[in-house]
């Protein structure tokens, strides 16, 4: 029998497809990660199955439980830290996921970066810097709310991009929001406005790949693509109500 969470997935691809091309984009820029928050290992070990690949999490004590317990599909899979992450645990986070969106400031990047020191491998972290670009009442990410009319915020925040793209062991590679809640119209311009931001830094800033953008959720991730989104994080529409 197959799972239909095989359907839930090609039903989102295939949106995903339809938003690039409305917006002339190549759909194979854009990753899909399915965000298996509160869900146990068994449903991440279906979506593999179903052919998921990048899976996201955001409390760093859940995702260690299912990436211990899917130990022998970690090669197959791509961790990303998608919530916030406290200094204290950025030793733990920075060998347990591939991937961190949830940089928001410049001491927390330094805390990933030691947690590298005297690594063996060749092992480093991709970050993303996340940015509140809204102004909204949730205070996490880089402070760039009205950031076009603010010249020192911009200021202060490309000198700490600069210091964090110098870090060893990390990879700065874009720029990650959260939209309000509301209707992907409402969105539209937090992503459009994230978008313009990552091309102003890519100029500034160039020693860095601002190639990515993770945006996007359930309720506004075609809007997110139309505007340059390159990672989108779905939970629901693929693994149901939480
Ligand atoms: C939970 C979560 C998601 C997924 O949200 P859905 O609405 O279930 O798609 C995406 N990004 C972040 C940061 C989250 O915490």
């Amino acid at each position: 029998m197959i799972d239909p969470m095989v359907e839930q997935i090609a039903a989102i691809h295939a949106r995903i497809k339809r938003a690039a091309e409305r917006s002339g984009r190549d759909p194979a820029e854009i990753r899909l990660i399915g965000v298996t928050k509160t869900h146990p290992a068994e449903m991440v070990a279906r979506a593999l199955a179903a052919g998921i690949r990048d899976v996201g999490e955001n409390r760093v004590q859940e995702a260690e439980q299912k990436i211990a317990m899917l130990a022998a599909e970690r090669p197959q899979l791509r961790w990303h830290l998608i919530g916030h992450l406290q200094s204290n645990k950025a030793r733990k986070a920075a060998h347990l996921f591939d991937w961190i969106h949830s940089v928001d400031s410049l001491r927390l990047a330094q805390a990933l970066s030691r947690a590298h020191e005297g690594d063996s491998s060749a092992q480093v972290t991709q970050i993303l810097l996340q940015v509140n670009v809204s102004g909204e009442a949730s205070k996490e990410g880089f402070d760039l709310a009205g950031w076009e009319e603010r010249p020192e915020a911009l200021a202060a925040f490309i000198t700490d991009a600069e210091a964090i793209a110098a870090l060893p062991g990390l990879q700065l590679r874009g720029l990650m929001t959260i939209a309000p809640i509301g209707s992907p119209e409402e969105a539209r311009p937090h992503f459009r406005r994230t978008r313009l931001l990552r091309d102003l830094l890519a100029e500034r800033v160039p020693q860095a790949d601002w190639s990515q953008l993770s945006m996007g959720m359930t309720d506004d991730f075609e809007a997110a693509v139309e505007e340059g989104s390159s990672m989108v994080r779905i939970g629901r529409a693929i693994f149901g109500a939480r």
